[in-house]
């Protein structure tokens, strides 16, 4: 049984659609197939934005953005050439989803307000429209297939918009509902993104979670492989928007791609490769554009690299939070302290870093989360700051994560040489460091202005593009 996951590009256009039919009913001449589609490209954009319009009381912007959506839509479905009453079934099973959609933003225009929950619900409709497209045109090739909305099978916790998933539930659940389907020679075309919690409530997988939703029913079904059909060729040596020369790795360990992931490479989503490590599945990134293409293969062991270093990944707008002061040094717990007084707050540290003298510790942050965290922490350490064993903090908003990943790189302390050399030429400033203990990542803090540069200059440094 193989998983096919297609994002939101793959999905962007009716003749894009049809290259994805094209795809799915190869593979199901080989064997059974599970789709699993993202909305759209920019429709979650969309719908959020106009669940926002409306919770601002900006009635007028968020009716206009449903027509668009709806006219992208339309327009999609109209491209897909399907014989006449089926474009009509088709248009009537998208009906009932414009209509919730358009109940639920006026109710939020009318309550002025946008709870977590609401806005999964309404986020939640990008891929249950998109499936439907994927699964007609499916149908309109002559291959069976079924739209199939993850509320039925992926069950989460109720965490509204980073809902986890409870895989021995959903184990059940994907027995139930999709392997009848399968043995029956139907392609479940299911919802990436989206499950409901054990009260059947809408939730969400976080942004970009339709990949995390093709691992887990991979790892639900004992899949074979998860393909995630995307934009480029695989996994690369670096975001190809910035490094144009950056080249597609042909194999990778579930270790660095996730490095890679948490550290910034959007191809794909962190939370991925978790479930396939759990049920050893191999992950294959492909380009919908260009299936002929080898793609990136993700697998426990993969065959050793030749170079130290496979790729350079970065996260921007962050912020480095510095708490400093002479009497930290000896002074016991306050990393503990700092660490779960942020922790408390809900709000993930992607790095530390502390320098040997104790004279102070910094924490990169979301950006969006600088003032909260501030606070916190204030309130946290106001007694050492009366009793000036702290001088206090400092933030800096505006920065970003480079982070340099390999295997390779494991016992070669060289290596984090080559890499300050490598911007030794540039005017960037490296505001702080961290080393990950699994010596697989190199990370530093730069200026986002400075992000795209040294990304750059390191990749040419070592010569990744060859
Ligand atoms: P999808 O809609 O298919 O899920 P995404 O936009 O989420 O696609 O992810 C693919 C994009 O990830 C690429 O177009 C590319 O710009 C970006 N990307 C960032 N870093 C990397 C990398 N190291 N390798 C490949 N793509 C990357
Ligand atoms: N459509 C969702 C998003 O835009 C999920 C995904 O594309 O993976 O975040
Ligand atoms: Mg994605």
């Amino acid at each position: 049984m193989l998983v096919m996951k297609f994002g939101g590009t793959s999905v962007g256009s009716a003749a894009r659609i049809r290259q994805v039919a094209t795809l799915v009913q190869e593979a199901a001449g080989r064997e059974p197939v599970v789709v699993v589609v993202s909305a759209v490209s920019g429709v979650t954009d969309g719908l959020i934005a106009a669940a926002r319009d409306a919770a601002g009381r900006q009635r007028l912007e968020a009716l206009q953005r449903v027509i668009q959506l709806q006219g992208k839509h339309a327009e999609i479905l109209y491209g897909l050439d399907l014989p006449a009453e089926m474009q009509q079934s088709v248009a009537d099973e998208l009906h009932p989803l414009w209509v919730e959609l358009e109940n639920f933003i006026h109710s939020v225009g009318v309550l002025g307000e946008l709870t977590r929950r609401t806005l999964d619900y309404i986020s939640s409709l990008g891929e249950r429209l998109s499936c439907r497209l994927v699964a007609a045109t499916l149908r309109a090739a002559g291959q069976a297939a079924e739209a199939v909305d993850a509320t039925r099978v992926v069950v989460t916790d109720s965490t509204f918009g980073n809902a986890f998933p409870l895989m021995d539930a959903t184990r059940a659940r994907a027995t139930a509902v999709l392997a009848p389907l399968l043995a029956a020679g139907r392609v479940p075309v299911i919802t990436g993104f989206i499950g409901a919690n054990a009260d059947g409530i809408v939730t969400t997988l976080g942004r970009g979670g339709s990949d995390y939703s093709a691992a887990i029913l991979g790892r639900a079904l004992d899949a074979r492989e998860v393909i995630i059909w995307t934009d480029v060729d695989g996994v690369m040596t670096a975001n190809p928007r910035v490094v144009p020369e950056a080249r597609t790795l042909p194999q990778l360990s579930y270790l660095e791609a996730a490095e890679m992931s948490y550290f910034g490479a959007k191809v794909l989503h962190p939370k991925t490769i978790a479930p396939a490590v759990e049920g050893g599945i191999p992950v294959r990134i492909k380009n919908t554009f260009a299936p002929e293409s080898p793609g990136t293969l993700i697998t426990a062991q993969p065959p050793p690299a030749d170079a130290s270093i496979r790729a350079i990944t970065a996260i921007s707008r962050l912020a480095l939070l510095t708490l400093q002061g002479k009497g930290m040094v000896g002074l016991p717990g306050v990393a503990a302290r700092l660490f779960s007084t942020i922790a408390q707050e809900g709000i993930n540290v992607l790095m530390i870093s502390q320098s040997s003298s104790e004279y102070n510790i910094c924490v990169l942050i979301e950006e969006a989360y600088a003032a909260q965290a501030q606070a916190a922490i204030e309130r946290q350490f106001a007694l050492e700051q009366a009793q000036g064993l702290i001088e206090g903090q400092t933030v800096r908003t505006g920065v970003s994560i480079v982070a340099v990943i390999g295997a390779g790189m494991r016992g070669k302390p060289a290596v984090t040489g080559q890499v300050f050399l490598a911007l030794a030429g540039t005017a960037i400033e490296v505001l702080a460091i961290a080393q990950g203990s699994s010596e697989l990542n190199l990370s530093f803090v730069i200026a986002s202005t400075q992000e795209d540069a040294a990304v750059r200059a390191i990749h040419q440094h070592f010569d990744l593009g060859r």
